[in-house]
């Protein structure tokens, strides 16, 4: 069995129906901070049974305890934590207290259980500012947010567990942009307040929930002068964390992977794939820079190939064909 901590979120959801086709038993613990209790009932229906569900706080050690004396866990994928950028630039405390302190309470309870074994979610923001792309493992690292921060901290944290007891296999995951949603269209991303994120906000441009897309820079040096990402699906991603979790059973240490597809994809293209696969006009402004953005990041993605066996498969029209559909099908549930 998995213990997935964050599992009710948008990837973590995602991860417990690409853990069920791998045959995979899993335990949701999520305190719901940022997730719809009504999820836990669409990830069972996609399944086919109700998911195991704990509720509670990842920092909370005797929950962790118990449930991993409850439950017989062989591995654990941490997803839970707080993710919004410049929220972590206003309150730093609160981010590096609940994401500093999720991890380290989550890698205690595992080492007291015996359980060795830890998918970690890392980002790409790790990794620091450069115009030399595409991003492999060893660039250089260097946050530029508190949130970024955490999770250079989190990553610095797991080398030195995995260094003192050689028991631990541990993967450090680095996600590029995780966008779509799975293809029925039950799940998906549900971004509390205004969408931080571009492929939510399009959507709710082309659902007509917001006027205009305001497109941060049209200026860069890039081949139409906007941003450049490399989004990748969230099944994708989902399916990097199976093959990462089949390799850390014969690897001990801590394992560092790019998870992203390699392909850049500017802000107009993908307004242009998502109006193709709504049939919406996404009308849009182009607006001064955000600060702290970079003109361009993607992923050389080839160690996770290499190793791990694994690319991800979907492309840029799919992610906004599966994010429409969610997007029509959230609309129905109630809110
Ligand atoms: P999300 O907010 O949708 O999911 C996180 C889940 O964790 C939510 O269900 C929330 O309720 C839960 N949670 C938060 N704090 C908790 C706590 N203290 N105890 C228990 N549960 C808690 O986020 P996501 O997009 O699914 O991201 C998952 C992970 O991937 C995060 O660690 C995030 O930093 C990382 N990541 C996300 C992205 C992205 O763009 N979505 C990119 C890189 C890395
Ligand atoms: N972006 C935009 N308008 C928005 C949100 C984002 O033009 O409302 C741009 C942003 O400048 C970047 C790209 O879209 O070039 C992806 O931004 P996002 O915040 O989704 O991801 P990140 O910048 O963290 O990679």
């Amino acid at each position: 069995m998995i213990l997935i901590t964050g599992g009710a979120g948008f990837i973590g959801s995602h991860m417990c129906v690409a853990l069920a086709e791998a045959g995979h038993r899993f335990l949701i613990l999520d305190n719901f901070s940022n997730s719809a209790r009504d999820v836990v009932g669409r990830i069972g229906a996609l399944v086919g049974r109700a998911p195991l569900v704990a509720e509670g706080d990842v920092r909370d050690e005797a929950l962790l305890d118990r449930l991993l004396a409850e439950h017989p866990v062989e591995a654990a994928i941490h997803f839970a934590g707080l993710k919004a950028v410049g929220e972590s630039v206003r309150e730093p405390l609160r981010y590096y207290r609940e994401n500093i302190d999720g991890a380290l309470a989550l890698v205690a309870a595992l080492g007291r259980a015996g359980v060795r074994r830890l998918v970690f979610s890392s980002s790409a923001t790790v990794y620091a500012p450069t115009p030399a792309m595409p991003l492999d493992e060893t660039a250089p690292l260097r946050a530029t947010n508190p949130y970024g921060w955490t999770k250079l901290m989190i990553e610095q944290m797991l080398h030195d567990v995995a260094r003192s007891d050689p028991a631990w296999s541990i993967a450090c995951l680095r996600y590029f942009n995780p966008v779509g949603a799975h293809e029925s269209g039950t799940l998906g991303e549900e971004p509390q307040g205004v969408p931080n994120n571009l492929a939510p906000y399009v959507a709710q441009v082309a659902a007509g929930q917001r006027p205009r897309l305001q497109v941060f820079g049209g200026d860069y040096p890039t081949p139409d002068g906007t941003g450049v990402r490399d989004y990748i699906h969230v099944m994708d991603l989902a399916e990097g964390h199976i093959a990462a979790l089949r390799h850390l059973a014969g690897h001990a240490g801590v394992h560092t992977f790019n998870l992203g597809t390699g392909r850049g994809t500017s802000v107009l293209d993908l307004v242009r794939s998502f109006e193709a696969a709504s049939g919406r006009p996404v009308p849009y402004d182009i607006v001064p820079r955000r600060e702290g953005d970079v003109g361009e990041c993607w992923a050389d993605p080839a160690r996770a190939r290499d190793v791990l066996g694994w690319t991800a498969r979907r492309g840029i029209a799919q992610m906004c064909a599966d994010a429409w559909r969610w997007q029509q099908h959230r609309a129905t549930l109630p809110s």
